[in-house]
């Protein structure tokens, strides 16, 4: 494998969403470093099989809402790979459905920490690594936002809803700041999504329950949505920045 394959960190990457931009990813020739906060065995499983397809990758645990384990994560990939070429800020949790009137502080404060402290603290650790203040050589960042932020998630979680309008300005301003830096910066929007995060939320029926009441009668495939970030991430949009790219069917 040589040195001067670009690399690809995926924040979140061992499931769903996460793991589609891993796979691609590494079809598209990026050594890839998957990271996972807890569940040890998917990560490892996804790494075997990007191996298998002999693409290179490895996995890398942290939880994005702890500061230490983000710079960590990055130290890691450093050591690994040497360099850091595209960075997905994946990582993302829902809760179980309440009104407002029904959130405990705790939980407003987890999904803010995990979602929005999260992403701004990985796309710092990135930014310190592709920019050329910081002696970096480029790079390009996708966040990933949600539907969520423009239809406000009522009586479901607005608190994920307001994490992911975070996320669309995260983009707008961090594009404009390192944009004469060789970082491009931009967001993919997805609406919903056929993976695990439902469940994680209490709602596993949720996709089958919502499908009729979507443009396309379906939801979209993690690969659906992955493809996006792998158009962002490339040369091929190498003037789109500070793009949120809506990738729902017309929702
Ligand atoms: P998912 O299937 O629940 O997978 C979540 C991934 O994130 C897993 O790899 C998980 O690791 C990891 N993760 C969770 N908390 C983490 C933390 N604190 N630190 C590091 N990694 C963490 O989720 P998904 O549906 O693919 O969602 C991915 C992103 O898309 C999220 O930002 C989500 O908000 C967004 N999104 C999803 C949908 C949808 O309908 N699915 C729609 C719009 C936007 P473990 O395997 O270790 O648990």
């Amino acid at each position: 494998m040589s040195d001067a394959q670009k690399v690809l960190l995926v924040t979140g990457g061992s499931r769903g969403i996460g793991a589609a931009i891993c796979r691609l990813g590494a079809e598209a020739g990026y050594r890839v470093a998957v990271n996972y906060a807890s569940n040890e065995n998917a990560a490892n499983a996804l790494v075997a099989e990007i191996k298998a397809a002999g693409g290179a990758a490895f996995a890398v645990k942290g939880d994005v809402g702890v500061e230490a384990d983000v710079v960590a994560m990055f130290e890691t990939v450093d050591r690994a790979f040497g360099r850091l070429d595209a960075f997905v800020n994946n990582a993302g949790i829902v809760d179980v459905k309440a009104r407002v009137d029904e959130m405990s502080g705790a939980r407003v404060e987890r999904m803010m920490r995990i979602n929005v402290v999260g992403s701004f603290l990985c796309a710092r650790e990135a930014v310190r690594r592709m920019s050329t203040r910081h002696g970096g050589k480029g790079g390009a960042i996708v966040n990933i936002s949600s539907a969520a932020a423009r239809l406000g998630a009522p009586g479901e979680y607005v608190d994920y809803a307001a994490s992911k309008g975070a996320i669309d300005t995260l983009t707008i301003g961090l594009a404009r700041e390192v944009v004469t830096e060789g970082v491009r910066v931009n967001a993919v929007s997805p609406g919903i999504t056929d993976t695990e995060i439902h469940a994680s939320g209490g709602q596993p029926d949720r996709v089958a329950r919502m499908q009729d009441l979507l443009p396309m009668k379906r939801a979209a495939t993690s690969d659906e949505v992955a493809s996006a970030v792998l158009y962002l991430l490339s040369d091929a949009a190498s003037y789109i920045t500070g793009a949120i790219l809506n990738v729902s069917g017309g929702r």
